[in-house]
């Protein structure tokens, strides 16, 4: 429990939200401002910020409930599709500190579009150094 945290605070029910699932370790509710009517957020109990600091279990859990949750959207909302959507930092978009993971039920009418706009690599080589430098962030091996 993080003192300041909104999603903490909605874990503890100190602030109101519409549950639609919870287990021991995770819980799912509706997000207040759709992007898709349906559209749910899926929250470990415990606090953590992002993909960055979270403790594999918490994050595993989380990703088996968003599962759950996508499930039910098919079936209940006869969603045709779903996005899970997460961003880790302000730079990714995201505003709560508190891991969650979108889960938006996709419908062909719905009138939704990412607005993902591609990118291109100069050459063949920098995709390349890109690459090398991915690699040169794992943690080394022993
Ligand atoms: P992000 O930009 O990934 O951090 O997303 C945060 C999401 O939390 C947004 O989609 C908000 O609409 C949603 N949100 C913020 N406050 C609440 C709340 N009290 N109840 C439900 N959803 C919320
Ligand atoms: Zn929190």
């Amino acid at each position: 429990m993080h003192a300041t945290c909104i999603f903490c605070k909605i874990v503890g029910g100190q602030i109101p939200s519409t549950r639609i699932f919870e287990d021991e370790h995770t819980l799912a509710f509706m997000d207040i401002r759709p992007v898709v009517k349906g559209h749910a957020l899926v929250i470990p109990k415990i606090h953590c910020e992002s993909l960055r600091d979270a403790p594999p279990e918490a994050l595993s859990r989380t990703i088996l409930t968003a599962q759950k949750v996508a499930r039910a959207q098919l079936n209940g909302l006869s969603a045709e599709g779903v996005n899970i959507f997460h961003a880790t930092g302000a730079a990714a978009g995201q505003v709560v500190p508190h891991l969650h993971l979108h889960v938006v039920p996709r419908f062909t009418t719905d009138g939704h579009h990412w607005n993902w706009k591609t990118v291109n690599y100069n050459n063949p080589d920098e995709m390349t150094e890109w690459a090398a430098r991915i690699r040169s962030g794992f943690p080394e091996k022993r």
